[in-house]
């Protein structure tokens, strides 16, 4: 496995061509936006040496009997997955952020259902093609951009039917060595900081869009891959030199597009190729890998819960009856949300290939529940915050010798707690729930690994409504045939 420090040193190597306010960026270890998401993808690196994150972070390879990073495994039991849950509230508490790193996951996992699901049904090589992929993977402990969301142009139509074709990533070339992809993946989370990419189509495909049922893999810094950079609110504050006022001082996420342009994959890293009828079963594996992975917006919330109680006792409120019971509020939800990823993989399965997989009905009610939980904690630690969540003046104002005195007497909370401190947790309170790490806390929760109207469309296919109905006919005495 590799430390922390490797995993710079790997990135360094990389040759990524990115885009970020108009400019292209190339020392991209040093840039102050892209740094924090850097140091929280380094996390799962050096959480996996702690002798004590062992079990969580660690797994045996199926493939080489050697110990390895679990963002690396294929999961080989219900205690792999109740694991990995675990892994992703731990994380999520020690970065109070994205840490990027689950999508590749997932994608490993669902891959290694599927390439021996169409290798079975067609006689294809795709299975081991990917194990040998997987191998790689797992030997040089490499972090994989999961790359699924396409653009999707008009929602109403299908990829054939898009005026623009490319809006959908598709196969525009088939050569005896491989094939020509062209289009573009949206929201990458983690794309800068990851060493290969994965891709497979972002929804169910018909026999008219062959062309667009694909998924290969290949380096982040292939030639004609281009990123660009997706904003954050507030994320020039981290330009300011005034560290305050992130907030979260150490880690954060990021999103980009991922452009491809006519890019070449050799045959060996291409795992579905016109398999449409393939497309539909990959992503519903996906999502139920993925919507299990939001465990890490249960951390998110810990550290959230942490600095609401926290607040509260520098405003002197932490005693009053009504901000006890929203504490209470929020650790009922937060636990609540717990519970459900735990039991997504306490109640998985295997599948032909031997992988182990969750229970798709109780993941999708999780994913459902996580779109909406945070932001009613959000909403709490903001209650309890009270106003100066967002009247805060700045750190420099702090730090000059005019105001920053006036600014240590008026901003006094309770009289054993410091003026710096209450502007600190205010800050990281701002920073989760409108800022910068709002977007990792809220929105991504919202839409990461789909939108809450595809949890639903999911729980109304999964549920057996039949078996209820025979529940209460039996009960009332209904014999119908
Ligand atoms: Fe992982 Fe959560 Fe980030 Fe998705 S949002 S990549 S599940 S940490
Ligand atoms: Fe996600």
């Amino acid at each position: 496995m590799m430390t922390p420090e490797q995993y710079e040193e790997s990135l360094e190597k990389l040759n990524l061509s990115v885009y970020m306010f108009g400019k292209k960026i190339t020392a991209l270890g040093a840039d102050p936006i892209i740094r924090p998401s850097r140091n929280a993808v380094a996390k799962t690196y050096e959480m996996a040496q702690h002798p004590e994150h062992k079990e969580t972070m660690t797994a045996i390879s199926h493939l080489s009997g050697r110990r390895i990073n679990r963002f690396t495994h294929i999961f080989q039991s219900t205690r792999d997955l109740v694991l990995k849950s675990k892994m992703g509230r731990l994380l999520g508490g020690a970065t109070g952020c994205c840490f990027q790193r689950c999508v590749g996951m997932d994608a490993l996992n669902t891959l290694s259902i599927i390439t021996h699901a169409i290798d079975q049904a067609k006689g294809t090589p795709y299975n081991q093609r990917f194990l040998k992929f997987l191998a790689m993977v797992q030997e040089q402990d490499l972090v994989c951009d999961g790359a699924m969301t396409d653009p999707k142009g008009d929602r109403s139509l299908a990829p054939h039917q898009q005026a623009d074709p490319d809006l959908y990533l598709r196969v525009v070339q088939e050569r005896p060595d491989g094939i020509v992809v062209r289009g573009a993946k949206a929201h990458q989370t983690g794309a800068l900081n990851s060493h290969q990419i994965i891709v497979m189509p972002t929804a169910t495909l018909r026999a008219a869009d062959k062309a667009w049922a694909v998924s290969f893999a290949l380096p982040s810094d292939h030639p004609g891959i281009t990123y660009i950079m997706g904003r954050q609110s507030c994320d020039t504050r981290k330009l300011e030199g005034h560290p305050m006022d992130v907030g979260n001082l150490y880690y954060g996420g990021h999103e980009a597009l991922m452009v491809f342009d006519d890019v070449f994959i050799p045959w060996e890293r291409v795992f579905m190729y016109q398999e449409y009828e393939f497309s539909g079963p990959l992503v519903e594996k996906f999502t139920a890998y993925h919507r299990q992975s939001y465990a890490c917006k249960v951390g998110v919330g810990d550290v959230l819960i942490g600095a609401t109680q926290t607040i509260a006792e520098y405003n002197g409120t932490a005693k009053a009856s009504h901000v006890r019971d929203k504490i209470v509020e929020m650790n009922q939800l937060n636990e609540s949300l717990f519970c459900a990823t735990l039991a997504c993989a306490h109640e998985g399965h295997a599948e032909p290939s031997g992988t182990w997989i969750v229970d798709a009905l109780m993941a999708n009610v999780f994913k459902y529940n996580i779109a909406h939980y945070p932001y009613v904690l959000a909403r709490l630690a903001q209650d309890i915050a009270g106003g100066l969540v967002v009247t805060l003046p700045s750190e420099a104002d702090f730090r000059s010798p005019e105001t920053g005195p006036l600014m240590e007497k008026y901003y006094r909370g309770t009289a054993g707690s410091s003026t710096e401190n209450r502007m600190r947790i205010l800050r990281l309170i701002e920073a989760m729930t409108m800022g910068a790490q709002a977007v990792g806390y809220l929105p991504e929760s919202m839409h990461g690994a789909g939108s809450p109207q595809a949890q639903r469309i999911m729980i109304a296919r999964l549920v057996n409504i039949g078996q209820k109905q025979g529940l209460a006919k039996h009960l009332c005495g209904i014999r119908e045939g």
